[in-house]
């Protein structure tokens, strides 16, 4: 599932393509994305509407539109834009001709997606805030905010971090990553972390999602590029998805768990296991 990396690669790529144009003609074929509005109602909204900028919160790709309005758009599981693809492609849910001539795919095997447009900044602050917790890589993403939300719960640090009112934007590839890079075991109540263990962790998370940015992405599904090109991130994972792989710290088999109903991957001599009280 595409993560703050994954998006924030898609809203670098199409940025220069979306900035400055207008939404010529608009067809959304699948009435799902764009519950609970009708496709033809959103449809006929962005038709003739011009894209002032491209932004993102968390996993969002938030389009702005003229008048204040706001299209934010989530990928889900396997959402994919796609810039002037060429043949038939299965899966398409919208299109989106732009005014330089340019062609937008949406394709959605699973049809997970969303796109739900809001008519000014206070509804998309007011949807956004509501869901989702402080921005990594942002001066109101510290250590101290960290360990007074997770005071006194019990639930899995993974857990924890995986929940986007606490941070927006963090996946199951990035919490892997970050756990391990702080020496800390994924399933550590998450209100029993030292702030020190906070302090390497709020890094951690930071390292890992710009190591991610940096390689555009991890391609383990279906995260695509804008030209359908492949993310470079998987190849430097240091636990995820590498179970019985030797541990790039020190050597021993990474372990495959379940925490929270997530595949979890982690070295357990960097990472000691939690002793029961
Ligand atoms: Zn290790």
């Amino acid at each position: 599932m595409p993560e703050l990396p994954e998006v924030e690669t898609i809203r670098r790529q199409l940025a220069p393509h979306l900035e400055g144009r207008r939404l010529e003609r608009v067809e959304i074929s699948d009435p799902r994305w764009t519950l609970p509005a009708a496709p033809a109602t959103v449809a006929a909204a962005l038709e003739g509407a011009t894209v002032n900028g491209l932004a993102r919160r968390g996993k969002y790709l938030i389009w702005e539109l003229d008048g204040d309005r706001h299209l934010l758009v989530h990928l889900r599981m396997t959402g994919a834009l796609l810039l002037d693809a060429t043949g038939t492609l299965p899966h398409t849910r919208a299109r989106i001709e732009l005014s330089d001539g340019h062609v937008l795919t949406y394709v959605d095997p699973r049809r997970f997606g969303t796109a739900l447009l809001l008519s000014s900044s206070a509804e998309r602050a007011a949807y956004l805030d509501a869901r989702l917790g402080p921005e990594p890589l942002t001066a109101e993403f510290t250590a101290a905010y960290l360990r007074r939300r997770a005071a006194g719960r019990s639930a899995p640090v993974k857990s924890f971090i995986l929940d986007q009112r606490n941070i927006a934007g963090v996946g199951n590839i990035y919490a892997d990553e970050a756990l391990h890079r702080a020496r800390v075991h994924p399933l550590r109540p998450a209100g029993r972390l030292t702030f020190a263990q906070w302090r390497a962790l709020k890094q951690a998370i930071e390292e890992a999602l710009v190591a991610g940015i940096d390689a555009k992405g991890a391609s383990i599904d279906d995260f695509r590029h804008l030209d359908g090109a492949r993310g470079s991130f998987q190849d430097s994972f240091l636990v995820h998805t590498r179970a019985g792989q030797p541990c790039p710290g020190c050597g021993q088999p990474v372990r495959k768990l379940v925490v929270g109903g997530r595949g979890t991957y982690v070295c357990e001599r960097c990472q000691p296991r939690p002793r029961r009280r």
